[in-house]
């Protein structure tokens, strides 16, 4: 379907950049995202994914706004302190890019709703703030087939990976046992999960338009010493999420 001039003159910056292009924006318009989480880094790959012309943006979050999420979640007011984080956020959206169809979602992600959910998605982030809900999300995905972008954030240190659904390895290769649950809330320095949100957007555009992307390889990003490493992931045969599946 051609775009109309106002798309073109939109997205007119994005159309000249190599692998995108008419088809790669035709790509994204007829694309769909699931959005695990609404806080640091939720937003932002929102913000970008929306700004970008993804047609259909499917965010899940259960919480309201608090005082302390305003140093990094910039995208809300502080006027909006105590409402519905997901509300808020649709408004935001809506505002940036009125063409783009929002499914704002006020509810926990859990096994029971992750199953349904992930039928009405071509693809999904992962911008949860904890281990239990890291690890339903990619045993849902390794369930469903759909490819899990993932990012998170501890302090200065953040870490990138995209999960593919067939053949693994998934994130509970990478990660099999729960981490020592750790006391307190987590820290996080603003720009550190906005750099990280901005790299996942940038690995969802890139593996909706079919451009070559991180599939396999976890990238950690150390905001302290301005230093970046990346390592291929490996898939544990032995993975109770996605080694039976494959092997059976
Ligand atoms: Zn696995």
């Amino acid at each position: 379907m051609p775009l109309s001039r106002q798309e073109s003159e939109r997205y007119s910056r994005q159309l000249i950049v190599p692998g995108i292009g008419l088809r790669g924006q035709a790509k994204l318009k007829n694309a769909s995202v699931l959005v695990a989480g609404a806080g640091g880094l939720g937003g932002v790959v929102l913000a970008y994914l929306a700004a970008a012309g993804v047609g259909r943006l499917g965010f899940a979050d259960p919480g309201l706004l608090e005082l302390s999420n305003l140093n990094r979640q910039i995208f809300y007011k502080t006027r909006d302190l105590g409402r519905a984080k997901v509300r808020l956020l649709a408004s935001f959206l809506k505002d940036l890019n009125p063409r783009v169809r929002l499914e704002p979602l006020r509810l926990k992600l859990d096994s029971e709703n992750l199953a349904p959910l992930l039928k009405k998605y071509g693809l999904v982030a992962d911008c949860t703030d904890n281990f239990e809900a890291r690890f339903e999300l990619n045993k849902a995905c390794v369930r469903a087939g759909r490819t899990l972008v993932h990012g998170a954030v501890y302090g200065f240190e953040g870490q990138l990976a995209v999960i593919a659904p067939r053949g693994g390895p998934c994130l509970k290769c990478v990660f099999p046992h729960m981490p020592p649950r750790l006391k307190g809330y987590t820290p996080a320095p603003g720009p550190a999960p906005g750099a990280i949100g901005a790299m996942q957007a940038a690995e969802v555009i890139k593996i909706i338009c079919g451009l070559p992307h991180l599939r396999g390889r976890l990238v950690i990003y150390d905001f302290a010493h301005g230093a970046a490493h990346s390592v291929r992931l490996k898939r544990r045969r032995a993975c109770g999420v996605c080694g039976k599946r494959d092997e059976g």
